[in-house]
């Protein structure tokens, strides 16, 4: 589902690559937690997957999308095959929970009859029934999480990217969130969850795949957090 075969990316003007020969692959249907320090590589590696930033070498693929070789029309496709979900959450603030699901079909150009089905059964899928007219000020940072998976799956992408989902969130919390992204794979989606928190990683025992300055220097199938 992700492969990255040697991968460099070298930003201009900085004076180690961000990312080093990375070879990488991903099954369908695979967890994995991206772990790593600040400044190790995890988001530039999200951007990649996502042709944000081009690589300077090496090949990477994302489904049936060879991302390096892509046409810029159909970088859409690609982006709407891969959900998204951030540490801050990311929602509109001026549009309540349904809607702010909703855009996210509007933009694709799904029919208003097809978004009025998605969103109540997807907001159920996450655990927010009941919550479709607050707005995202009145919920809390568990629930704001809970909105942005929504969002990023209603379109049933074939990826859910995570980055450091439950950096913001108290323990209880993230094992919730964490217990939906699982939900998630379990439907099929392949997850990459970038993150910091190791009672998380030592509770889920999936993959772990470990940067340190650009460089892969871990994969392990039933992993750890380890002794860093
Ligand atoms: P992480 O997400 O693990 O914190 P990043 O992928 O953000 O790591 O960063 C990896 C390295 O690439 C860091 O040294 C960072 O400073 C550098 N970097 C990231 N983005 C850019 C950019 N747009 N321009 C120059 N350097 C960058
Ligand atoms: P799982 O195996 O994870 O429970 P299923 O595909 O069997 O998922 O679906 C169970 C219920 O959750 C169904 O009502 C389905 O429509 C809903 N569902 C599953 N994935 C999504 C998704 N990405 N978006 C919206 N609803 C979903």
């Amino acid at each position: 589902m992700i492969k990255l075969s040697d991968v460099t990316m070298q930003y201009p003007k900085s004076s180690r690559p961000a990312l080093s020969e990375l070879s990488l692959e991903l099954d369908k249907g695979e967890f994995a937690f991206l772990i790593g320090p600040s400044g190790s590589g995890k988001s530039t590696f999200f951007h990649l997957l996502l042709k944000q930033d081009r690589p300077t070498s090496g090949d990477i693929w994302v489904g049936d999308f060879h991302v390096n070789k892509l046409k810029a029309r159909q970088v859409p496709k690609l982006r709407q095959s891969i959900g998204c979900v951030f540490q801050d959450f990311r929602l509109l603030p001026k549009k309540n929970v349904a809607d702010n699901v909703a855009f996210a079909l509007q933009v694709i150009g799904k029919p208003a009859s097809t978004i009025r089905d998605a969103v109540p059964e997807v907001l159920e899928y996450v655990g927010l029934s009941g919550k479709a007219d607050r707005m995202p000020h009145e919920l809390s940072g568990g629930e704001m999480q809970r909105v942005a998976i929504a969002r990023a799956v209603v379109n049933r992408p074939s990826v859910l990217l995570a980055d450091e989902p439950t950096g913001n969130l108290d323990p209880e919390t993230s094992e919730e969130i964490v217990e939906v992204l699982d939900r998630v794979n379990r439907g099929g989606t392949t997850v990459v969850m970038a993150t910091h928190d190791r009672h998380i990683v030592d509770a889920m025992r999936r993959r772990v795949v470990e940067f340190d300055s650009g460089r892969l220097v871990r994969n392990d199938e039933y992993g750890v957090y380890g002794i860093g």
